[in-house]
């Protein structure tokens, strides 16, 4: 028998992907420069040197003929090396090799978490608006997942709200910061209080609750924000890292998963991430890319790209009369539709071969996301697009 429910989650991808395999056809039959395509989170910018000049490096000057080989399963121990004294390094970590598991990109490093750690009919929280692939990962292990509201003023979490919905099913609250879809980068004062409400609520439930932070925009923070690093507020936290956008390699599926030695049994909670990722399918990731991380780590794509293609965006479209929340991190903007239904405005932008994705799958309906990590030319020439839906809407 086949499962029925995995013919239908094959059936919709998500509201992105939609999109974004909508476009590639689009463009084929009006031309590429007819269609304007902010749907997907695709980085635009060039991947940094280091990228290359390790890959040649390693080409060039590889003896071990490993380079396209096994790795141990949880990652070469000499990547994870690297990968904990930077951490320790940049953020005094307080980790090391054992406790870092190199992943296939943040997907699967989530995957393998709520894989160890949620039972059926547990809870997870997470912050809405929110990267919708949360779902899909907490539904396959039989949790729930559980949406807190934000304020709407910095999108940061609404705290009485989040002391609401943890109970004594609660097993993960999860964090993504700089945040998809919004660009909300949490301060020192946000992580200081979420830490304090879980560490309030673990004590009066006599067991952890994790927090979980799903780092894929932790260095694409602009201006002088900073994400400080969440294990150092509260200990029971595993960090979820993905190369695949500060290095623009989101082809090529690597990333990593790091605790601090003072999380709630910290090197068994390292094996068991690694054991659950081997039983959904992953280990080893990508040898080579893996090899060249010791070289790029710190490393980003250019920012300025992201930030002008921000600067000119956000102009433009408050110019023009949108409303739209100004991120300080990450690629992509939220912008209120201009009707109730997001997916119906979606769609008459979409007639207008203008592609946002509606904001319904990002748990808080009513806004678009347009994400700009799109070339120069798809910011300027899409703006009278805008122009031209937001006219239709108020009739100018
Ligand atoms: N988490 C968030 C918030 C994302 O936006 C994305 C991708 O867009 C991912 C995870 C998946 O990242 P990866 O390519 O590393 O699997």
């Amino acid at each position: 028998m086949i499962k029925e429910k995995y013919v239908a989650l094959g059936k919709k991808p998500s509201a992105i992907r939609v999109l974004f395999e909508y476009g590639k056809v689009r463009k084929q039959e009006v031309g590429e420069d007819h269609v304007f395509d902010f749907s997907i989170g695709n980085p635009n910018a060039p991947a940094p040197d280091c990228v290359k000049e390790a890959i040649i490096d390693l080409l060039n000057n590889d003896t071990s003929f490993h380079l396209h080989g096994y790795t141990s399963a949880v990652g070469d121990l000499k990547v994870r090396e690297a990968v904990a004294d930077y951490l320790n390094k940049t953020y005094n970590a307080n980790t090391d090799a054992k406790l870092i598991y190199i992943s296939c990109g943040a997907m699967p490093g989530l995957a393998a978490v709520f894989n160890c750690l949620i039972e059926k009919g547990d809870e997870v929280i997470v912050f809405a608006p929110h990267w919708p692939d949360y779902k899909v990962l907490v539904d396959q292990v039989g949790g729930t997942l559980v949406r807190v509201k934000p304020e709407t003023v910095n999108f940061y979490p609404d705290y009485e709200d989040l002391i609401n919905k943890i109970n004594e099913k609660t097993r993960i609250v999860i964090i993504n910061s700089p945040n998809n879809p919004t660009g909300a980068v949490y301060n020192e004062e946000v992580l200081t209080k979420i830490s304090e409400i879980m560490s309030a609520k673990s004590k009066e439930y006599g067991h952890p609750i994790f927090l979980v932070s799903d780092e894929p925009y932790r260095d694409l923070i602009y201006e002088d924000y900073k994400y400080p690093y969440v294990t150092n507020f509260y200990k029971d936290s595993i960090v979820c890292y993905s190369f695949s956008k500060t290095l623009s390699l989101p082809g090529e599926r690597i990333g990593y998963i790091s605790v601090t030695k003072d999380c709630y049994r910290a090197y068994d909670l390292a094996l068991a991430i690694g054991g659950s990722a081997r039983s959904l399918g992953y280990a080893c990731a990508p040898s080579l890319f893996q090899f060249i991380l010791p070289k790029c780590l710190g490393q980003t794509a250019d920012l300025n790209f992201y930030k002008e293609n921000r600067d000119v965006l956000y102009k433009g479209l408050t110019d023009i009369g949108y409303e739209v929340i100004y991120p300080h991190g990450a690629f992509y903007l939220f912008v209120k539709a201009l009707e109730e239904d997001d997916e119906h405005f979606s769609s008459v932008a979409k007639d207008m071969d203008l592609l946002i994705v509606p904001s319904k799958s990002f748990g808080y309906p009513g806004y678009v996301r347009v994400s700009y990590c799109v070339d120069k030319k798809t910011v300027v020439n899409g703006l009278p697009v805008f122009k031209k839906l937001y006219d239709k809407y108020k009739g100018e």
